[in-house]
């Protein structure tokens, strides 16, 4: 459908543009492999576009050709060779000067919704401190539920603003706030347990982790429900380790640098949850996030410390720093009370993930054959990669402690950290669907369409997951 159809279309959409904005500036797409019979045509229509020989349609690349004014005329973009493949307008979103531009002619098997979406996520800039200069480019895609794609690259950018935004402007209870203002968009009920209080309701080890920050920064356990209570229970679990010095096994300075961002699957849950409730899934969404700052103080866990856990178990502290599976261990526990149909849990968890897959690259965790399948093809369908790495039980033994039922810290035998510290996850995790992902949260290099900084991963995918099994 794609060859000779692609080309079709294409001289269709220049020649007659019917019924579309006269002064929107055009901007057509093609394939690597619709190149060659695109320039045997293209004399009719550009010549001097056609003789552009550095122009191959890869991914992202694009001509703007200037009009007599000088301004962009009109713009050719390439879209690799992938079929369907929408992340060049993610980039043509990063290099387009302002301007309201419309897609004239795009080849088949591209889905405009997606292509809107695209380059909606492509206009994101962080803007809390310093705005930008100039107004951004607008799109006109014909034929895509622009609200769709709004609400998701909305939801996107209220991630990257999250991960974003420092510590000192996002303690926990700047993140119990964003909880509050997402829930009360959508009629959601909040329960926050903070304080003293996470003691006496049963949450030990998120008190344990958070307990040494300053005043006005205690650790809360923050639930936010939503939807009709005899739907289906979709748990989201979110770690909000709002900075993470490390604690007493401090982080060296290179280490430690990024941590603001390690709210990381907080900001996760909480925009796949506005995706859920925008999309009004009939679910019970329960979106739950243990949000405390892992400080240095007097009142600080300490290595060797044995720490309760809402579900019975001791832990041992053999590392501070490892600190996110203590607080997700109590977050889980809560998740299994409400019987959850499906639990994902969404964290920025281990340095190993990224040493085994890199940044762009989450791994997500499960024991669930179908749901497995069901994420991949997820992220497939959002262009939103994931990796599956295996819940290896030989590594369980590295868990093991002399004293408490396990620790923190496995064995360095193990070696595979991303692995051993899923295991951990799962001695907490429900006992029905459940799927772990240690995210990264960061895009460590800034491009076209994606600057450097918070970044939202895998919950587009996920998003059509759920939207797969549910809607
Ligand atoms: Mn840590
Ligand atoms: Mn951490």
């Amino acid at each position: 459908m794609r060859h000779g159809g692609a080309f079709g279309d294409l001289t269709m959409a220049e020649t007659h543009s019917p019924g579309t904005d006269d002064t929107a500036i055009p901007v057509t797409c093609l394939f690597e492999g619709d190149l060659a019979g695109w320039r045997d045509a293209a004399p009719a229509l550009d010549a001097g576009l056609a003789a552009s020989a550095e122009f191959r349609a890869r991914t992202g690349q694009a001509v703007i050709v200037p009009g007599p004014d000088g301004r962009p005329a009109r713009v050719v973009l390439g879209l690799g060779a992938s079929p369907g493949d929408v992340t060049a307008f993610r980039i043509l979103a990063g290099r387009l000067p302002a301007g309201t531009y419309r897609l004239a002619g795009a080849p088949g098997g591209l889905d405009p919704t997606d292509a809107a979406l695209a380059f909606a996520l492509g206009l994101y800039r962080f803007e809390r401190y310093r705005k930008r200069e100039s107004a951004p480019p607008r799109l006109v895609v014909p034929g895509a539920d622009e609200a769709e794609a709004d609400s998701l690259a909305a939801a996107c950018a209220l991630a990257k603003d999250l991960v974003n935004t420092p510590a000192n402007d996002l303690g926990p209870a700047e993140l119990e706030a964003a909880a509050r203002d997402l829930a009360g968009r959508f009629g959601a009920t909040v329960e926050v347990t903070a304080g003293e209080d996470l003691l006496a309701r049963g949450y030990p080890a998120v008190h344990a982790v958070g307990r040494a920050a300053a005043p006005g920064r205690e650790p809360r356990m923050i639930e936010v429900t939503w939807g009709q209570s005899g739907h289906p229970v979709l748990a989201l679990v979110g770690k909000g380790v709002v900075f993470d010095t490390g604690g007493l096994d401090l982080k060296p300075s290179a280490g430690m640098r990024l941590m603001k961002k390690d709210m990381g699957g907080a900001a996760h849950v909480l925009a796949l949850g506005a995706m859920v409730m925008q999309a009004a899934l009939p679910v019970r969404l329960s979106i739950l996030i243990p949000a405390v700052e892992n400080a240095v103080g007097g009142a600080a866990m300490r290595p060797g410390d044995v720490l309760a856990t809402r579900k019975g178990l001791t832990v041992e502290v053999g590392n501070t720093d490892a600190e996110g599976r203590l607080i997700l261990a109590d977050a889980l526990t809560r998740a299994s009370e409400l019987e959850p149909d499906l639990t994902l849990d969404l964290a920025t968890l281990t340095g190993a993930a990224r040493v085994a897959l890199g940044p762009q690259l989450p791994p997500f965790f499960t024991d669930d054959e179908a749901l497995a399948a069901a994420i991949e093809a997820g992220a497939r369908r959002a262009f939103d990669p994931v990796w599956r790495l295996p819940l290896w039980k030989g590594y369980l033994p590295s868990l093991d402690s002399e004293i408490a039922d396990l620790k923190n810290d496995p064995d360095a035998w193990a070696q595979a950290g991303a692995m051993t510290a899923a295991l951990f996850l799962q001695k907490f995790a429900p006992a029905g669907a459940w799927a772990h992902l240690d995210i990264f949260a960061w895009n460590p290099r800034g491009q076209p369409g994606s600057p450097a900084g918070g970044e939202a991963q895998a919950i587009r995918g996920l998003y059509a997951m759920l939207k797969a099994r549910y809607a």
